[in-house]
């Protein structure tokens, strides 16, 4: 078994399935409450949502940046949800800790060691996004710097990563993170939504995750998809969440597991936020 990480009140690693979902971008107070009270509705574990983006087109949607932390606050308030939130530079790690239970490090940065070296040094819970050519060992290296640092609490996440073919936007590696959980003591996440880039895949590879033993799922959920500002193609509904969440219940059981609420969390680590402890 790999090693149990805390987050707000909820854990990946031990018997619980994580389901963390949410918008890709935070878009405004009413879209990120609407989407947040459906994904504790359906189950899920744990939210998630864009505050600095790192789009491919400059012209496309940034993400609202501080703006955003309100309504974080707001939706962990709401739903007693633990929250993740990419972080994609140092100076942001301060702006953001005391907002949410989780900072991710997105696909784009996985090779930044600056970023790295500088979340080894805080105390809370790092999603490590395997780089979209990055190999399983240079993913698992890049996890080392942020433990080196002294920072234990880190969570693996396969996005995808780029192969020849066009028929999804990336090629979900479910054996590379089967290895990456055999090869490391971290739990691993997976993520079908960028991984796969088709509202229609998801499901299936959030099965196939549960069943090779891997730790949970990171999903997009937009009530309103066509109008998302980012990445509402392939992005699920709130009922297709709540659908999928059913339908691993039955493949967890059948593996020793369940799917992880607050609820189900034998250790409470506390509502309070984590402090950020620099140096
Ligand atoms: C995201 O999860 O919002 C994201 C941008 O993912 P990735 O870094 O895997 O592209
Ligand atoms: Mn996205």
């Amino acid at each position: 078994m790999p090693q149990t990480v805390a987050f707000g009140r909820a854990a990946v690693g031990g018997t619980a399935f994580v389901v963390v979902a949410g918008p890709c971008s935070i878009e405004s107070r009413t879209q990120l409450l609407e989407v947040a009270r459906e994904v504790r509705a359906a189950g899920a574990t744990a939210l998630r949502g864009g505050v600095f983006k790192m789009r491919t087109d400059p012209k496309d949607f940034q993400g609202l940046g501080q703006e955003a932390l309100p309504l974080v606050d707001a939706a962990r308030q709401a739903t007693g949800l633990p929250f993740v939130v990419e972080v994609t530079s140092p100076e942001q790690i301060g702006i953001l800790a005391d907002h949410v239970d989780m900072l991710q490090v997105g696909s784009r940065n996985m090779h930044n060691t600056t970023l790295l070296n500088e979340l080894g040094r805080i105390r809370k819970p790092i999603l490590l996004k395997r780089g979209l050519a990055a190999r399983l060992r240079e993913w698992l290296l890049a996890a080392e710097y942020i433990v080196r640092g002294g920072n234990q609490d880190v969570v693996l996440c396969e996005r995808g990563i780029r192969t020849f073919g066009d028929e999804t936007r990336n090629t979900l590696d479910l054996a590379g993170a089967v290895w990456a959980r055999q090869q490391s003591r971290l739990p691993v996440l997976v993520d079908p939504s960028h991984g796969t880039g088709r509202r229609e895949l998801i499901a299936p590879m959030c099965m196939a995750a549960a069943a090779a033993g891997l730790d949970g799922v990171m999903v997009e959920v937009h009530h309103d998809p066509d109008h998302a500002m980012s990445d509402g193609f392939q992005s699920l509904r709130p009922n297709e969440l709540a659908d999928i969440i059913a339908a691993l219940r039955p493949v967890l059981r059948g593996v020793g597991r369940d799917v992880g609420g607050p609820a189900v969390v034998s250790r409470d680590v506390s509502t309070a936020p984590q402090m950020t402890e620099l140096g």
